[in-house]
């Protein structure tokens, strides 16, 4: 089978290699359809590394994706062959600590796809999954749609996690495709009042097709300004989906006394620090978001229910052969790019 392989920074090729077979009896082989490219392959492609994660090449990365079933191990139940399914791409072992304690993403044993040391991605024609993984769109979404699950399950996670009611407000910093995902999964829960920043006009725009009640450039204007003005009191909730010290400090500053700070932004820098002054203060509750829990479905059954729409997000289609434009297209922030998808069965 053919797969694109990370052979250096910045350096992707594509390259026969061994059929994915399957080995366990609850395994899946799926026939890659579409997938995304992400923000946290990005890492990868142009630094070799997220933290201590670090790329030993050649390497497959992508963990955003949908597939067709063509075959399983004989424990698999409920699923077809010729089922279509989204991946979660987190596989958890079900035994350890976290896993009982229902946090499967924090698993003491995850791999996930695509992350180096773990497993390698989806990023080929073929590939083999623990049933667990596999979420049939029983034809009730695309299989675009079925990729872009994935980056919304954490928009559908952050959201729950921060406990968000009805009428509350939300301050969104970053609108990328896990802002964008936040957006939406608020807007689901009607929330009041949803401001956005961002510094891609592209993606501002997007963020006001979507339904922000204000979206705004932090670089034309004061937006915490603006944003004090416009909502006295301060918001209830902020999510943080910029990964920079910058958006950190603005959302403390916006935030109102007893507030949440959702935590979902990947920093590169080591480390990121706060105005102890502020958060003390106002009492602020610090909250980090890895990936989600448990939301995929859920994510699924959003879009199927037309409580969400987010095709909009998809900005660029490629082939699987220029799979490397499209990392070079979304490293670059080129083109208003939200999310590229790639087609590999065409
Ligand atoms: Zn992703
Ligand atoms: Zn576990």
């Amino acid at each position: 089978m053919k797969a694109q392989l990370l052979t250096g920074i910045r350096q992707m090729q594509l390259c026969e290699v061994a059929t994915a077979r399957i080995k366990e009896p609850t395994d899946v082989l799926l026939r890659l359809e579409w997938i995304g490219v992400c923000g946290s392959d990005m890492h990868y492609y142009e630094t070799g590394r997220i933290g201590s994660q670090v790329v030993k090449y050649p390497f497959i990365v992508g963990h955003e994706c949908s597939a067709t079933v063509i075959d399983f191990g004989h424990e698999v139940s409920g699923l077809q062959k010729g089922d279509q399914v989204a991946v979660e791409p987190a596989i958890s072992c079900s035994q350890c600590d976290q896993c009982r304690a229902g946090r499967p993403h924090t698993c003491r044993h995850l791999r996930f796809l695509g992350c180096p040391g773990q497993v390698e991605g989806c990023l080929s024609e073929f590939m083999v999954v623990p049933a667990a993984c596999c979420f049939p769109t029983y034809g009730q979404i695309t299989l675009q749609q079925a990729v872009l699950c994935e980056p919304f399950a954490i928009g559908v996670y952050a959201v729950e996690r921060s406990g968000l009611q009805q009428g509350q407000s939300a301050a969104i910093l970053g609108a990328g495709p896990i802002g964008l995902s936040c957006l939406a999964a608020a807007r689901a829960e009607q929330a009041g009042g949803i401001f956005v920043t961002e510094k891609i006009d592209a993606r501002l725009a997007a963020a006001a097709r979507a339904g922000a009640d204000w979206a705004a450039n932090p670089e034309n204007e004061d937006v915490v300004a603006q944003m004090r003005q416009r909502q006295a009191d301060g918001f209830d909730i902020a999510f943080e989906c910029a990964g920079q010290q910058e958006t950190l400090d603005q959302a403390i500053e916006v935030l109102k006394p007893g507030g949440k700070l959702m935590i979902i932004g990947i920093p590169r820098e080591e480390r990121i620090s706060f105005n102890p002054d502020l958060i003390r203060r106002k009492e602020i509750t610090l909250i980090n978001v890895r990936r989600q829990n448990h939301c995929t479905r859920k994510a699924m059954d959003l879009i199927a229910q037309h409580r969400v729409d987010l095709d909009d997000m998809i900005t660029h289609t490629f082939s699987f052969a220029a799979t490397r434009e499209a990392f070079d297209l979304v490293a670059g922030y080129r083109d208003g790019v939200i999310k590229a998808l790639i087609r590999v069965n065409a």
